[in-house]
């Protein structure tokens, strides 16, 4: 039997033309024993930081209570160059990473570097995936789960049945025409295409780490390595973040969107439950008119709200979890 240690590696991904090599940081707890094997990974949309800081509190909290089995692996940073430069996407193509699944050994940055990402997670053959991305600022936590052609595997029906049994709202992307073209494209998809179950946490704010939210995602993460008897501690839930579980299993929307421009007025908070026909947002013209007023169209809980009070038309206004 070998002891438990953590291990860092780096994955080359590209040569940059002062021939610096940009590199994927894999970290790696092995308890030495035979067990499941989680991967945790974060950032893969650079604006989206709160992620890095959830990894890395997982991995200090496994170097003082070592797992009792299996392994845990995380890619703590997916999209670096975005990273450094605060953005979504990769700054020298502006492709969304999340978007390049599953990519190719030849093709464009973000092809490459998702080839490389999805094919060392599945090389480990996983028994669940966690990924980590952030909303807009004041938005509250949620379990994000595709929908479509993949609802028939199994992958799917495991990573449905860890999204009931977590404290989280858990979100369904909502069915259409477009389900399966998302599912083709993002890392989450790809891994349930591919026999991996696969859940998107979507951890409140982007851009800052939120330290209330960075304890709710270690929570939720460290209640699934319990649930999955890879360690044996007792933890006490966060009592800050108040989410409503009334209804379980949601379905993700963001609209109805605004049909002109204007200042917005919100007259709703991340959080609350709000009923179907109830007035959410207002806009207003430059002479303080009342221009426009949007109403909730199904009984929702609001997982958030735009981080901006310019309307647009077609642009999101807010984000609703509908029963
Ligand atoms: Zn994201």
């Amino acid at each position: 039997m070998t002891k438990p240690r953590i291990r860092h590696k780096r994955i080359s991904i590209l040569t940059g033309s002062d021939l610096s090599v940009r590199r994927l940081a894999l970290i790696e707890h092995d308890s030495g024993k035979e067990g499941p094997i989680v991967w945790l990974t974060a950032c893969i949309h650079g604006d989206e930081v709160g992620g890095i800081a959830v990894v890395h509190e997982i991995f200090s909290f496994l170097k003082k209570y070592p797992l009792l089995k299996g392994k845990v692996l995380a890619f703590p940073i997916l999209n670096a160059m975005a990273f450094e430069v605060g953005i979504r996407d990769i700054p020298i193509t502006n492709e969304d990473l999340n978007r390049s699944f599953p990519g190719s050994a030849k093709g464009t940055v973000g092809e490459r570097a998702a080839y490389k990402i999805l094919n060392t997670i599945l090389e480990s053959r996983p028994s669940l995936v966690l990924d980590l991305h952030n909303d807009w600022l004041r938005s509250i936590p949620y379990a994000l789960l595709d929908s479509g052609k993949i609802e028939s595997k199994d992958s799917y029906k495991i990573a449905l049945k860890t999204g009931k049994e977590i404290k989280l709202p858990l979100v369904k992307e909502p069915f259409s025409a477009k389900s399966d073209e998302l599912v083709n494209k993002t890392l989450a998809g790809n891994l349930l295409l591919n026999d991996v179950p696969a859940l998107t946490l979507e951890l409140g704010t982007s851009q800052i780490v939120d330290e209330k939210q960075v304890s709710f995602g270690v929570y939720i993460i460290l209640e699934i390595l319990k649930s999955l008897q890879m360690i044996e501690i007792n933890l006490r839930p966060p009592d800050d973040i108040k989410t409503d579980l009334s209804e379980k299993i949601y379905t993700y929307s963001d609209k109805p969107y605004f049909s002109q421009t204007g200042l917005i007025r919100f007259l709703i908070k991340p959080g609350q439950v709000i009923s179907q026909g109830k007035p959410f947002a207002r806009l207003y013209n430059i002479f303080g008119r009342l221009t426009e007023t949007l109403l909730v169209e199904r009984d929702s809980l609001i997982l958030g709200h735009n981080d901006s009070s310019v309307g647009i038309p077609g642009n999101p206004v807010a984000a609703f979890a509908q029963v």
